[in-house]
């Protein structure tokens, strides 16, 4: 076996994986100016059709690095909602104030290209046909062992990050233990269609099943015998789903027939649903699942080894969390994984990524699991539902509910005295008055550096920075509507406000407790 084949002697992060999570933390080291190389044991990018888009959170955060507009192609900030789906019930959200739901429709296969070239622009080493195959460590760093296209080889690295799925490689040679629940009695099936314009309902965009009624478009639709859903995306091919119970529906042999799909339908809705195959160019969608996992790793760091995304934690796709989940994991980890890299920062930093992170696993493992039981059938489940459908009526449940799926109901332990009640949490899109004109934050947070935003008369806070303006940007200036009633705050890479005012000139004490923030995130000043 061989040492690293390429150019470069080694590099600071090893990442095992080049989906979604592995390539937005290439990102996310190589802004923070440290020297990722991503393994990916295919060659080309998977033509799985995962996720049908992203919703929570992770939208904000994709706007935070200049990504939303790359997806969306409009330079339009994101917008909540109004509606959404929980556990089969419509969460209506046009009443919620303050609603913390953001979606963005683009398709998985779509968010890893716009993530692979904004690696590559930022000059992080993709290696394609590239599958980890061992691991181990020392206290100097991990050294990867690797089959690639020119054989096996080793690379040594500081660190190496798990971003290799549900099947970790990474999560077993680490000896991290994948405990959870392994469910066999649910058979979901999912293809590309095409349906007779005359079955389209006007009103919905939904089907007009002849002899049911419709079933309303974008929505898991509970029978006695099933769940259905219709996806008629905009500018894709519709996607129809079914999901049974109690290993329901003789399942062919693989691959899944359109016929077997209808066959499902028919059990579900109890009437025929006359589809036809795909219109338009591949490569289609027809996939059979059996059972689920959820299940959450024991731990998120063995050493110099850490994991992220699913090879941390699986559940339920229902209602579109993974992608909320692990791509915050990685914004979350990357700036602390480079500050220990660079120096600028301990170990200790890197203990905070599974403090802050499990719990957000821990809620989407809840959540999807709530979700599983208010779609399964039976007597019991449709009385739960009617009582749960009452409760979403009302719009302070709608909105816990929102905030549940969208992640911004944690609450991050910054560990300081300050009291405010934006610390801890994923700071607003203030408009900020600069020198330059109006500029949000989000468009701030596009180097992912921490910011410190003052706008007080006297600058007070500002002036703390001095000693770390090559790791803290400062911007004074004035807050344009929606302040928050916020006069100065620090804001983590990740988006999460790690100290803040509301006093017109910040007191000693305020301006102490900044100071420590400061140190316990971005190191002492030079
Ligand atoms: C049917 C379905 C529908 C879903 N719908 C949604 C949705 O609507 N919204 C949403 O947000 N999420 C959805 N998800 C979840 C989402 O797809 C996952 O959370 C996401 O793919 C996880 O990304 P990842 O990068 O952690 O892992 P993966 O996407 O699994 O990527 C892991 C990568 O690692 C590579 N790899 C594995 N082992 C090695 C190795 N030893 N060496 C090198 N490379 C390796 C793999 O080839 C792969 O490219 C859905 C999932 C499924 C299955």
């Amino acid at each position: 076996m061989s040492t690293d084949p390429s150019p470069h002697d080694g590099a600071d992060v090893v990442i095992a994986g080049g989906g979604p999570n592995g390539l937005m933390l290439a990102c996310e080291l190589s802004l923070a100016g440290v020297r990722p190389v991503v393994l990916e044991r295919l060659t080309g990018r998977a033509e799985e059709n995962r996720a049908n888009g992203l919703v929570g959170q992770v939208v904000q955060v994709l706007d935070r690095r200049g990504l939303h507009e790359r997806l969306t192609g409009s330079a339009q900030p994101p917008r909540p909602v109004p509606g959404f789906v929980f556990g089969a019930l419509p969460l209506d959200l046009s009443a919620v104030e303050d609603n913390p739901l953001y979606t963005l429709g683009v398709p998985q296969r779509r968010v890893e290209q716009a993530l692979e070239e904004r690696a590559t622009e930022l000059g992080a080493e993709i290696r394609r046909g590239h599958e980890l195959t061992g691991l181990s460590q020392d206290a100097q760093g991990v050294t990867a062992e690797i089959a690639g296209p020119g054989g096996p080889y080793r690379l040594r690295a500081r660190y190496l990050v798990g971003a290799d799925g549900g099947r970790s490689l990474t999560r077993k040679l680490s000896g991290i233990g994948f405990p959870g629940v392994t469910r066999d009695d649910t058979v979901s099936r999912s293809a590309h269609v095409s349906v007779p314009e005359s079955l389209i309902d006007p009103a919905t965009g939904g089907l007009d099943v002849p002899g049911y009624g419709v079933v309303p478009p974008f929505m898991h639709h509970r029978t006695e015998h099933g769940l259905i859903a219709y996806g008629p995306f905009p500018g894709r091919t519709p996607i129809l789903t079914t999901m049974e119970w109690g290993g329901a529906g003789e399942s062919e042999p693989a691959p899944m027939s359109l016929d077997e799909l209808r066959k499902s339908v028919r059990r579900v809705l109890g009437v025929d649903l006359p589809f036809g195959p795909p219109e338009g160019e591949g490569p289609h969608l027809l996939r059979l699942l059996t059972g689920g996992n959820t299940r959450l790793a024991d731990r998120f760091r063995a050493g110099r080894v850490l994991l992220v995304g699913d090879a941390a934690h699986v559940h339920s796709a229902i209602g579109g969390p993974g992608l909320n989940l692990g791509l915050q994991d990685t914004v979350n980890l990357g700036w602390k994984l480079a500050a220990v890299v660079r120096g600028q920062a301990s170990e200790e930093l890197l203990d905070t990524y599974e403090s802050e992170r499990r719990p957000a696993a821990e809620r989407v493992v809840m959540h999807t699991q709530a979700q599983s039981a208010l779609i399964a059938p039976g007597a019991e489940t449709t009385a739960l539902r009617e009582l749960f459908a009452e409760l979403l009526r009302e719009p302070g449940n709608a909105r816990h509910i929102a905030a549940t799926m969208a992640g911004s109901d944690l609450r991050y332990d910054m560990g300081g005295a300050d009291a405010h009640p934006l610390t801890g949490r994923f700071a607003p899109d203030l408009v900020i008055e600069a020198d330059g004109g109006p500029v949000r934050l989000a468009e701030l947070a596009r180097t992912a550096r921490p910011l410190l935003l003052d706008f007080t008369g006297d600058a007070a806070a500002a002036k703390e920075a001095s000693g770390r303006h090559d790791r803290v940007h400062v911007v004074t200036g004035r807050c344009s509507g929606g302040s928050h009633g916020v006069s100065a705050l620090l804001v983590r890479p990740d988006g999460y406000v790690a100290w803040a005012s509301s006093a017109p000139e910040p007191d000693e004490a305020e301006l102490g407790s900044l100071r420590a923030a400061l140190t316990r995130w971005f190191g002492p000043a030079a």
